[in-house]
């Protein structure tokens, strides 16, 4: 067949040549081993933490190394396509300290970063392998593939459009240009090259070496409307954007293959490929994928509202990423993320397994890490998105909120009262009259008199003093260990004596520090509450 003709037929408005966008796209002027990586989601308006899982990798591979890490739309699907969901995905992956290098909205040597945008590329080398007899168009209707994949279950055939079933591979030029006159719509497929046998080998760092069949199926490349497939935008983007590693999620394993064949026929060089396995889940007594239906969790917007710092979630992504991140972290317990160096060979090649507990546990760790002003700032922005009440109280008097915040904060040990930022206000609220709840302490007697001689004046030493020789006074042995030897002889000790007086401050039985406390409250609630106990 005159292919240089079915070629023209095909694609008459195409008069780039594959040379062109070689030269528009020129391979990227980098360091030496540097990575480029990109993330590549589709606008769905759902952004998942599997997302943000996949996305720390491919920024990390880049960053390390002086490479680049940019977005790349994929929005081939109009039906997954939803107004606005590119900017949702910026704004998550912003707020998850995840910036481009490039995308459409801040710029790039390689764009179009939308792939409904770069059409005329994929027409260009589509109409190049129609040329080279690589590929054909396909008229089947639906109803054709229907009864196709009926008959191949009746025989118990494999599916697909492969060998016999080819309906089209062979239709003639002259039946190829009547089609087209009578303005049938048209798929173009890949011919499958006779396979010699030989498996295909994928080399994943994550998976470890994957040996698969040839590919065997003429797939679709460029659906009815010339837009491509995932398969062929997949193979003409990443080498014309210079992807250097694909990170993807491992269903895109199987169609692995193909992605083979695509790249040699076209000439291209392969990337790397890293394939992340989805997150799981225990439930009940077995493991099972997260899901979007089950599973709120898998949604970014769950960690916003219970208010688990970006950072804490980026902390416990690599924990499940890494094995050897705990480690590390516990050898380098101030180190940036950056600093951690992360391997894909470490990665849990069957999926990690999602764990709530976990995940609180890490947010403790790093909200108790914070310093005050950070704990303010963080608090705050997620009080005004999701308790307006407590958002006016923290920023009545910001000075007093960092106060409040700081107790405890910055040692060697730092306190870990909060576990995620919803938890901050029950916590915190007896610091606000508006909040606070009183509660009757065990001796209201020891109170009122403490009332007495309070002195905000005095130093810790003295405070401390104070309390005890009052204790003594109402029995309260003044030395817990001496109370322990004869505790018949005592009321309580000075702990007791302390937790009378902190009932009636804080109306809870744990505080932070109870001296920095009281010089936060001021001495006229001190007196108050005291009193009033
Ligand atoms: N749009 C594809 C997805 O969301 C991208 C896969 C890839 O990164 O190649 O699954």
């Amino acid at each position: 067949m005159d292919t240089a003709r079915l070629a023209d037929l095909l694609y008459p408005d195409i008069m780039t040549v594959p040379d062109d966008w070689e030269e528009r796209y020129p391979p990227r002027d980098l360091p030496e081993g540097a990575r480029v990586t990109r993330f590549a989601p589709s606008p769905t308006g759902f952004v998942t933490i599997g997302n943000i899982l996949g996305a720390m990798v491919d920024e990390h591979m880049a960053h390390s190394g002086g490479g680049v890490f940019y977005l790349r739309v994929e929005d081939t699907d109009a039906k997954r396509t939803v107004d606005g969901g590119v900017a949702l995905l910026t704004e998550a992956l912003r707020h998850y300290g995840l910036t481009f290098d490039e995308s459409d909205e801040n710029g790039g040597d390689y764009g179009p970063y939308s792939q409904r945008a770069r059409a005329a590329l994929y027409q260009t080398y589509a109409k190049e392998l129609t040329r080279r007899g690589l590929a054909y168009p396909c008229f089947c209707t639906g109803d054709d593939l229907t009864a196709m994949r009926a008959a191949q279950e009746a025989e118990k055939a494999n599916f697909g459009y492969y060998g016999r079933w080819t309906k089209c591979r062979g239709l003639t030029l002259d039946e190829i240009e009547d089609n087209i006159k009578k303005g049938l719509p048209f798929v173009l497929r890949i011919r499958c090259p006779e396979g010699d046998g030989k498996p295909v080998t994928l080399d994943d760092p994550a998976k470890g070496r994957i040996e698969m069949p040839a590919n065997d199926i003429d797939h679709v490349l460029l659906k009815s409307d010339g837009i491509p497939t995932y398969h062929f935008a997949h193979a003409v983007d990443d080498h014309l954007m210079r992807t250097t590693h694909v990170v993807r999620g491992d269903e895109w394993i199987a169609t692995y293959p193909l992605h083979h064949m695509l790249f040699d026929m076209l000439g291209f060089k392969r990337p790397h490929y890293i394939h992340i396995a989805p997150l799981m889940k225990m439930d009940g007594g077995s493991k099972r994928k997260i899901s979007k239906r089950k599973d709120p969790e898998l949604a970014l917007s769950w960690y916003a509202e219970r208010g688990y710092p970006a950072a804490a979630v980026r902390e416990y992504l690599m924990t499940l990423l890494n094995s050897n991140f705990e480690d590390w972290r516990r050898a380098n317990p101030s180190a940036g993320l950056d600093e951690f160096p992360f391997s894909p060979k470490k990665m849990n090649a069957a999926g990690a397994l999602f764990d709530i507990h976990k995940l609180d546990d890490v947010s403790k760790n790093v909200i108790s890490r914070l310093t005050a002003s950070e704990a303010y700032a963080e608090l705050t922005a997620w009080a005004e998105r999701n308790d307006e009440d407590f958002h006016r109280l923290l920023v009545r008097n910001p000075e007093y909120s960092r106060d409040i915040l700081s107790i405890g904060r910055g040692g060697a040990k730092p306190r870990k009262d909060i576990t995620r930022w919803d938890g901050a206000k029950e916590y915190l609220a007896f610091f606000f009259d508006e909040l606070f709840i009183p509660v009757s302490p065990p001796d209201r007697e020891f109170c009122g008199a403490y009332a007495g001689i309070y002195d905000p004046a005095d130093g810790q030493d003295v405070w401390f003093q104070k309390i005890k020789d009052l204790g003594e006074r109402f029995r309260y042995c003044p030395d817990v260990k001496q109370y322990k030897t004869d505790p018949a002889g005592w009321k309580g000790s000075v702990a007791d004596a302390s937790a009378s007086l902190r009932l009636a401050l804080t109306g809870r039985e744990s505080s932070p520090d109870m001296y920095a406390v009281m010089r936060l409250l001021g001495a006229d609630r001190v007196r108050e509450r005291v009193n009033r106990a």
